[in-house]
């Protein structure tokens, strides 16, 4: 691949501004811009969130996101378009903000913050609340973001167990499963996060019978795609009962509508898709992106190629 220039295109600006990663790449041996509407073609590598049709006419495609699950992958292959993502960059963010998921409820500040804004002056019953140390944690999806859970969850001292493809052991892991038995896996945890890619196989993969396998104390935090959840099951798992509740930072429809039954909901967390963002967000995809511009240019394999 001949590479002559790379553009920033300006679906960036959902995480941040195109400028700021155009700054971060001018060390790049070659042309880095973000023109408004850039004319693609051979030589062009285009650094963006999300596809645009123009992009089959460049040579590399960079998604600045882990999951390219929007992305139409069998086009890019027959186009001879190479895609890359941003696996490896979301571990300690998603790691962080998962962490204080799982605080907020064991330590009832969702609810104290809620009261505060009402000048409300009232304690939580006695038995509801607890301290994380001793709880098990399901990890379900064991990669960049799985590992980050994992391992600040048992630095915690939590019990932390696994789900995996592979079903092998994880460092962090007291135990892992394999996919088949999400059930068992999920069994007896206080906490089921899903830390794994949205795919055909993992598409409504958390359902009314993985709710009926949690505990009624347990609650789910969903940090990888909606999609994954069967959002109609747990809202009705929520009303019921059968989980106490939720943490969601991404929906099946993104952004929320208004008329969801979870912005209502007293036990459920909405954040807006953004567990996986710090302000360092652009150096980190900087850093992805030079690496595969000297291996392009070394005529080495690019690394978290996708196509
Ligand atoms: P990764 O490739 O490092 O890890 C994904 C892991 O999930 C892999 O180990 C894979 O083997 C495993 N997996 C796949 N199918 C599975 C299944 N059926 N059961 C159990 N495990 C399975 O990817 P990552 O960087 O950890 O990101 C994972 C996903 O999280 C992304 O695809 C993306 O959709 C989502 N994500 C969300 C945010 C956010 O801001 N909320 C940020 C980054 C990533």
């Amino acid at each position: 691949m001949e590479l002559e220039r790379v553009v920033v295109h300006d679906s960036v600006e959902i995480i941040f501004d195109p400028g700021v990663l155009v700054e971060a790449l001018s060390d790049l041996p070659l042309p880095v811009e973000s023109p408004d509407d850039p004319d693609l073609g051979a030589g062009d590598a285009v650094v963006a969130f999300g596809p645009h049709p123009s992009f089959l006419d460049a040579s590399w495609v960079h998604c600045i996101r882990a999951g390219y699950d929007e992305f139409p992958i069998d086009r890019y292959a027959d186009a001879g378009v190479v895609l890359t993502n941003s696996t490896g960059i979301h571990g300690t963010a998603i790691g962080e903000s998962v962490l204080g998921y799982m605080l907020t409820f064991a330590r009832g500040l969702h609810t104290f913050r809620d009261r505060q804004r009402a000048r409300e002056w009232e304690r939580e019953p006695y038995e509801t609340l607890f301290t994380l140390d001793d709880e098990r944690v399901c990890v379900v999806g064991l990669g960049t973001l799985g590992s980050g859970v994992a391992e600040r969850a048992s630095a915690l001292g939590m019990d932390v167990v696994g789900v995996r493809q592979s079903g092998a052991a994880h460092e962090h892991a007291r135990r892992v499963h394999t996919p088949d038995a999400l059930g068992e896996a999920v069994s007896g945890a206080r906490f089921v996060v899903l830390t794994l890619p949205l795919t055909e196989e993992t598409e409504g993969l958390v359902s009314r019978a993985t709710f009926d396998a949690m505990d009624d104390e347990s609650y789910l935090i969903n940090v990888a795609r909606g999609a994954i959840v069967d959002t109609d099951a747990l809202v009705t798992a929520l009303d019921d009962g059968v989980i106490a509740g939720a943490a969601l930072d991404v929906f099946e429809r993104e952004p929320l509508p208004e008329t969801s039954p979870l912005w209502e909901d007293d036990d459920v967390i909405v954040t807006p898709h953004t567990s996986g963002v710090s302000r360092r967000y652009h150096e980190d995809v900087a850093t992805l992106v030079r690496t595969n511009v000297r291996r392009i240019r070394a005529g080495e394999d690019l690394t978290n190629r996708v196509v």
